[in-house]
């Protein structure tokens, strides 16, 4: 087995060989490299209205984007933000500003306005692409004078009858391909800003380079492997948000690299999913745990015909083995694997390798090898030493996928990636006899709702600055359904009267859907370390434990 020769450490590393990866091109090139190979064949196809794009049309509209986004002012570098559900016109906006060296920082549409802005001030957006029914969300209704202003801070393209101050998207969609001002892009430079708050704190900009997401994508699927989970004469789902990475990676640029139909939806219905995973015969199903779920357990899905599904993947969070089990039954054809992501790792750590069944079986409850072209130890959170095979530790990844860093935030980048070029996952795993990954545990703060990510210190921000809120933690509690849900521990001012409903409703109407408190328990004092830690641990066990002291 390989190790560090320099540190002694215990290095893991994927079962296949390394490979060759085009990570000196820019994101769009790479992707779009096999373009002559297909280019009259289906690349996006929209789940509602059955609209479907070529690959060369889908490259022609991008570059019409690019060349529209120039129009616009829109530089190298600059940032543009995408708020839109899954739709054709987001992969356009992507890839066009990655063909002018723009950045895309994509986010959820049912963000509260707040939400919203963070993203935006962080990012220093400097245009929205969006759908009409978001825009009101974009307005300024606090008079706040630091708020920007749309139509003069920043400009806003709608994808649909754009309401006033905004454009049509044809003004990107029809501009003309032959403007697209020559630009030349390091492979270095970022293209995607997505957000998350990784092992502490506030959401953050991840920087994703053009390289990590090469990288990225050749890791899943380049190369002669016989295991490939994604082919050229295949469909795939793409219910998962593009906003997320997991399916704007794995899902969408994976797909438009191998030469795969992309089969768009909106949102998660199960009628719908069935209905198209059986028209377009779906070969291949990008989901999340909650989504296995009604995969498993609706009696719908005894109606519908699942016989073209090839591959069932699942990631964003743990898949328990009676689910995949359940699972099995349902779709006994396909190979069921887990892909083991986090943002800030470009995402993809470790996939399962027995997409063709052979010759790498995957056990259940398994997420796979760690990718190629890559470095995994695991290290003792005490000590911070390597551990061997099947000793729980912390997950560290090495290589050109990761991160480039937080945007504007050394402090945050220096706690994740060490001097040394490890990411520090926060996530607690173990690799086995069979170099197979298995997720444990988590050390760092972050809840996981149906994949979403909750930050603590967001919702814990939020409840201290309510008057009769003195203090606050928050900390997941399991659940069946979400896998976690978000409560909260609430020191009340002295002196105040505060009920749970009145706690729920201020965090409520200020967040989107997920991380909504399920519970509010009235405490004296929030445990704490000497430094003034919050000791997430002594709480997750005072849940755990269901004491009655609460
Ligand atoms: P995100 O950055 O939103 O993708 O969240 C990343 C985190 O989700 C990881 O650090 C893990 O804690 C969790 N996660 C992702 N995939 C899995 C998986 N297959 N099993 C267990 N946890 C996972």
């Amino acid at each position: 087995k390989p190790s560090s020769e320099t540190t002694g450490d215990h290095i893991f590393r994927s079962k296949l060989p390394d490979i060759p990866i085009s990570n000196h091109l820019p994101l769009h090139t790479y992707c779009f490299e096999n373009l002559s190979s297909f280019p009259d064949k289906p690349c996006l196809i929209s789940g509602s209205s059955g609209k479907t794009y070529s690959f060369s049309e889908t490259h022609l509209i991008a570059q019409k984007t690019a060349a529209g986004l120039s129009n616009l002012g829109i530089r190298k570098g600059d940032v543009i933000m995408i708020l839109l559900q899954n739709c054709a016109e987001f992969v356009f906006s992507f890839m066009g500003a990655s063909m002018i060296g723009a950045v895309s920082t994509t986010a959820n549409p049912f963000y509260t306005s707040t939400e919203i802005f963070k993203q935006y001030k962080v990012a220093q957006a400097k245009l929205i692409v969006t759908q009409s029914q978001y825009v009101d969300k974009l307005k300024d209704t606090s008079n706040n004078e630091n708020f920007p202003k749309m139509g003069e801070d920043f400009k806003v393209i709608t994808i649909d009858d754009p309401p006033e101050n905004c454009l049509h998207f044809t003004v990107l969609s029809e501009a003309n391909e032959n403007e697209i001002p020559q630009v030349s892009i390091d492979p270095d430079d970022p293209v995607a800003l997505p957000f998350s708050s990784g092992t502490t704190g506030l959401p953050k900009g991840v920087v994703l380079t053009h390289k990590s997401l090469i990288t990225s994508v050749a890791q899943q699927v380049d190369g002669e492997n016989p295991n490939l989970y994604l082919k050229h004469d295949d469909v795939v789902l793409c219910v998962l948000p593009l906003f997320h990475i997991y399916s704007l990676n794995s899902v969408l640029l994976c797909a438009l690299r191998a030469g795969a139909a992309v089969l768009l939806m909106q949102k998660f219905e199960i009628g719908a999913l069935l209905e198209l995973i059986q028209k377009h015969k779906v070969s291949v199903a990008a989901v999340v745990p909650p989504l296995v779920l009604a995969l498993a357990k609706n009696p719908m899905v005894a109606q519908y015909d699942l016989s073209s599904i090839r591959v069932v993947l699942s990631g964003a969070a743990p898949l328990g083995k009676e689910l995949e089990e359940a699972l099995r039954g349902r779709v006994p054809q396909a190979v069921l694997g887990q892909g083991y992501g986090m943002t800030e790792a470009g995402p993809v750590l470790s996939m399962c390798l027995g997409f063709a069944k052979q010759p790498f079986p995957t056990k259940s409850g398994s997420c796979g090898t760690v990718v190629r072209n890559a470095e995994l130890k695991v290290i003792d959170p005490e000590t911070g030493c390597s551990l061997g095979y099947n000793q729980p530790g912390e997950i560290c990844i090495r290589g050109s996928q990761i991160m480039k860093g937080y945007l504007n935030d050394t402090s945050a980048t220096a706690t994740t990636i060490d001097v040394e070029g490890w990411l520090h996952t926060g996530d607690i795993g173990y690799v086995d006899d069979g170099d197979e990954i298995f997720i444990v545990d988590r050390v760092k703060e972050i809840i996981k709702f149906k994949g979403f990510q909750v930050p603590p210190a967001e919702l814990e921000s939020l409840l201290v600055s309510h008057p009769s809120i003195a203090d606050a933690a928050v900390v997941p509690q399991k659940d069946e359904v979400a896998g976690e849900v978000p409560v909260a521990f609430v020191v009340r001012s002295n002196g105040f009267e505060l009920t749970e409903e009145a706690v729920k409703e201020f965090i409520a109407k200020q967040v989107v859907f997920y991380k909504k408190l399920h519970k509010v328990h009235f405490v004296h004092a929030i445990p704490k370390s000497p430094s003034g830690k919050i000791l997430r641990k002594d709480l997750r066990a005072k849940l755990a434990a269901a004491t009655t002291t609460l």
